[in-house]
């Protein structure tokens, strides 16, 4: 059997969940790594450094100490010497950093012609319409590393945009929604960082607890897939089995099932179109409950905001990514409460003007303005507070 075409690995947040994931499937799979990148220099990229001794190491932020050891002289440092690492011609580029800074490696890897294994939601969020001209122009290939768009791409392989109905994403609910004798406005950082189902990262964890994560799928799924708003749909589904579905035109639906692991959207995209074996969990079908409710849109008003945020399209998905990063930040540090989350992100939404993103420097700026409207309103409800 021939094998996919195994194109070596650049792993950029090589030391989040993702990236440490992307590299044991990496390893399994016996593929090249071709690259390392992290945002800040740590005893963890240094080790990975000393683990892949072929790999060029970036990190994005300067050092503030010194950098004494052989292993630390090479490393290169600056957001530029991240983005070379998207550009090394014929990689397979996992972008698995957290935040705004992950849209230009992404940028340069799809203008490089290389394929991006996309994992970091910015990307799309602060600059959707830059990568689908960077795809376009680059002829690289965009493949989502993100459970739910994973399973729509693989529900529409082989079948055309036009055909579909609408998309529906599925939701765990993260650990509040199935409790609505919880209050909201007394849940603790540890309490909203236990999620049920997957094993994820800070920001992540908090934002599926709040329903935010599944509105920037919304907009995750309103650009990878040419679809309106209007048909795209969510709904609760606690177990994480059915990771999405495609219902299309003449009403056959199609879902993406399976035990809920992120190496597995990670492998497809590294192997895809070819598929390899994976040590993962099968689905007992006898034990697993799948049941569907409907988003509580009052309790959760993210959702809503999600939606109202991609239709108003130009700088809207990036302001209401930005407010949301500056408001958890201020959550994790237990500056604002847990319900106070989407407030600031609503009361930014409406602060800053709607704008186009055409260029990269207006995503950056949108990003900015976002990020200073959401860090004032988190400054005025701590203030409130304190009276
Ligand atoms: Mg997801």
């Amino acid at each position: 059997m021939d094998g996919p075409a195994l194109t070596p690995i650049v792993v950029l947040g090589a030391t989040g969940s993702i990236g440490r994931q992307t590299l044991e499937v990496a390893d399994r799979l016996d593929r090249a790594v071709l690259g390392l990148a992290s945002g800040s220099l740590s005893n963890e990229i240094v080790d990975l450094a000393h683990r892949y001794p072929g790999a060029r190491v970036a990190v994005a932020r300067l050092p503030d100490r010194p950098i004494d050891t052989t292993l630390e002289r090479r490393i290169e440092f600056g957001p530029d010497a991240v983005a070379a690492l998207a550009r090394l011609p014929e990689a397979t580029v996992v972008n698995g950093i957290v935040g705004a800074a992950g849209l230009e490696p992404s940028l340069a890897a799809l203008e490089s012609g290389n394929r991006l294994a996309l994992a970091n939601k910015e990307s799309l969020l602060v600059g959707g319409p830059l990568v689908l001209s960077a795809l376009e122009s680059g002829g690289g290939e965009l493949l989502p590393v993100d459970s739910e768009h994973s399973a729509i791409w693989q529900c529409i392989e082989g079948e055309s945009d036009e055909e579909i109905r609408r998309v529906i994403l599925t939701a765990s609910g993260g650990p509040f929604h199935a409790h609505p004798e919880i209050d909201l406005e007394r849940v603790s950082v540890a309490d909203a960082l236990a999620h049920p189902t997957w094993d994820m990262g800070e920001r992540i964890s908090i934002d599926s607890a709040t329903l935010m994560n599944k509105a920037f799928e919304v907009i995750e799924a309103h650009f990878l897939f040419t679809l309106g708003y209007d048909q795209i749909d969510v709904v609760i589904h606690p177990g994480s089995f059915v990771h999405s579905f495609v219902e299309f035109v003449d009403g056959v639906v199609k879902a993406e099932m399976g035990s809920p692991d992120m190496r597995k959207p990670i492998q497809r995209a590294l192997t895809w179109p070819g598929r390899m074996a994976a040590p993962t969990v099968p689905i007992d079908l006898m034990e697993i409950a799948l049941t569907f409710s409907a988003p509580d849109r009052e309790r959760f008003p993210a959702l809503d905001l999600g939606y109202e945020a991609g239709r108003r399209g130009g700088n809207g998905p990036a302001v209401l990514n930005a407010a949301d990063e500056v408001a958890v930040e201020a959550f994790l540090d237990r500056r604002i409460r847990f319900t106070e989350i989407v407030e600031v992100v609503a009361g930014t939404l409406d602060a800053v003007p709607p704008a186009p993103i055409s260029t990269l420097a207006d995503a950056l700026a949108a990003d900015a303005e976002g990020r200073a409207a959401a860090t004032e309103a988190v400054a005025l409800a701590e203030s409130l507070r304190y009276r």
